[in-house]
């Protein structure tokens, strides 16, 4: 049999050559040691995170090199060893931060500018990743099939009256994971596992899409109540498409006459083989600033960890309320066991 090439369309071709070239795309900036720069690798999009490099560039005059990827950054950097140009990790969720920690590929920082400016509760406490940005995951309700105060804490979600009216995405995703390992911390394991039990019970469909698909199930009567993080509310109302899926549903920050609101963070975190490692902590410093957190807040719709920072005009719009303050190093310590929790009570069957 033959295959001939012309059989082989050449759009296909240059689809999967570009597919490669995005998988990880060439460090063709990096080079591992110059004195003025400092090498990035992030899961942060560009157009979230460039804005604050390019100022960074601006006052320090040591240029950031950004290599961008969706995945596959705790590989390459095993893959790269102490060869690794890379000086700093971006990404979003403590799981993912926790992950690359847990692999030995973080080294310790200790920064008073650091530690005044990031929150205790949102930082490693020997200094291996720090919150950048944090969000809140809250629970959203149908305007026309839930009356104002009808639901008020994550322990509701497993109230018998909730019985097929409660949407969420997968019980293994990262954010998901993070909230059940909170619930892990603040009522035991087996109180947990009997809430998340009900919450299966309660679940409208089985468990799909992403964090925005909850509040477009909602929207359509799928579900009277779902979970989602905060921002998502934001950037629905900048899609005009999606735009009623937030417009359908009330914002509800859980459990506000008790311990707070489940928080998770983007994080960063330097390197143990980083080589420009005085230009990374500048970076870190600059990032956790009020400049950089000021512009971070407007940019995506997170709120600043920097206390002193008001968050972005829309979302202070959603209203005040009060943060659980549970160490995210300490849910990061549960993960494991909470991931186990869902796949015990079928949360995702
Ligand atoms: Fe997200």
């Amino acid at each position: 049999m033959h295959i001939k090439m012309s059989a082989i369309k050449p759009s296909l071709l240059a689809a999967v050559t570009a597919l490669i070239i995005c998988a990880w795309q060439p460090a063709r900036e990096i080079h591992a040691q110059e004195s003025q720069q400092v090498n990035v690798y992030s899961y942060r999009q560009p157009h979230l995170i460039r804005p604050m490099f390019d100022a960074f560039t601006a006052e320090s005059g040591i240029r950031v090199n950004a290599v961008f990827a969706k995945k596959g950054m705790l590989e390459r950097l095993r893959n790269e060893g102490a060869n690794s140009p890379a000086d700093l990790v971006f990404t979003v969720d403590i799981g993912r931060l926790s992950d690359i920690q847990n692999a030995g590929l973080t080294q310790a920082v200790k920064s008073r500018k650091l530690n005044s400016a990031v929150p205790e509760n949102l930082r490693d406490p020997k200094g291996h990743w720090f919150g950048l940005t944090a969000r809140a995951r809250i629970i959203v309700a149908s305007k026309d099939r839930v009356a104002p105060g009808g639901i008020a804490r994550y322990e509701d979600l497993a109230e018998p009256k909730w019985k097929g009216r409660v949407c969420t995405r997968s019980g293994k995703h990262a954010y998901n994971v993070a909230l059940f390992a909170s619930m892990m911390q603040r009522h035991g394991d087996a109180a947990a596992e009997k809430w998340l039990r009900g919450v299966k019970k309660n679940l409208a469909r089985r468990p799909q899409g992403n964090d925005r698909a909850q509040a477009k199930a909602v929207a359509e009567g799928v579900c009277d109540v779902a979970v989602l993080n905060h921002y998502y509310l934001h950037k629905m109302m900048q899609d005009p498409k999606q735009r009623g899926w937030a417009e359908a549903v009330n914002v509800i920050f859980p459990n506000q006459n008790d311990r707070g609101t489940h928080m998770n963070i983007s994080g960063m975190a330097m390197t143990r083989h980083a080589p420009n490692r005085a230009n990374a902590l500048r970076l870190m410093e600059f990032l956790a600033g009020e400049r950089a957190q000021r512009m971070y807040a407007e940019v995506n719709g997170e709120y600043p960890v920097n206390s002193r920072i008001e968050p972005a005009d829309a979302v202070r719009a959603l209203g005040e309320f009060k943060r659980d303050t549970l160490a995210l190093a300490e849910i990061a310590a549960r993960r494991a066991d909470a991931s186990k929790m869902a796949d015990r009570v079928g949360y995702n069957e």
